[in-house]
């Protein structure tokens, strides 16, 4: 219960957990962030205002796939229902092509590799977290194999896009 981060999932994984519950997906899409293979977006910041790209050109789900885009649920997200709903869908696909790709990966044989370049993609600008290479390292995948000046962070290691106004100082959300 209460394991919804994506670098958690995959960690508990390598570790022999094969299930997880947890209202993160769709509490945060809720709060207006999206949930991508870069890292957690934040709609609600500015910058997505005029953003007319979808939250993830790859992505599968009705909202990706129809385009709405970032701009469209930056001005919704906080008002309108049906927005929340369209984040949610987002972030529950994004979840199961994240446990999915796992799941492939280590029918495989490859789920080392697959790690690797989770948190490669996920947290190359702001370093991996500390307790996740150490984790990863317990169970024989060296995260840090092929990328020696790789960046690492000490503490809970959430990478969240920061609010910008105190009202929206939302983050980062656990559990
Ligand atoms: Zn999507």
């Amino acid at each position: 219960m209460g394991i919804g981060f994506a670098e958690d999932l995959l960690v508990c994984i390598a570790l022999g957990i094969d299930m997880a519950d947890c209202v993160f997906p769709t509490r945060t899409a809720r709060f207006g962030v999206a949930l991508t293979f870069q890292g957690p977006v934040n709609l609600r910041m500015s910058k997505h205002a005029t953003d007319f790209n979808p939250i993830d050109e790859t992505c599968p789900c009705p909202s990706c796939a129809d385009r709405m885009s970032r701009a469209f649920l930056h001005h919704t997200i906080t008002l309108e229902t049906a927005a929340a709903h369209a984040v949610t869908q987002h972030n529950l696909v994004f979840q199961a092509r994240l446990v999915g790709g796992a799941r492939d990966a280590i029918v495989a044989g490859t789920f080392p590799e697959y790690l690797r370049k989770f948190f490669r993609t996920y947290f190359d600008d702001t370093g991996y977290p500390e307790w996740c290479v150490n984790a990863l390292r317990s169970v024989g995948v060296d995260l840090l194999e092929g990328d020696p000046t790789a960046k690492i962070q000490t503490g809970a290691g959430a990478k969240w896009e920061r609010a910008e106004s105190k009202d929206q100082e939302l983050y980062p959300i656990t559990g």
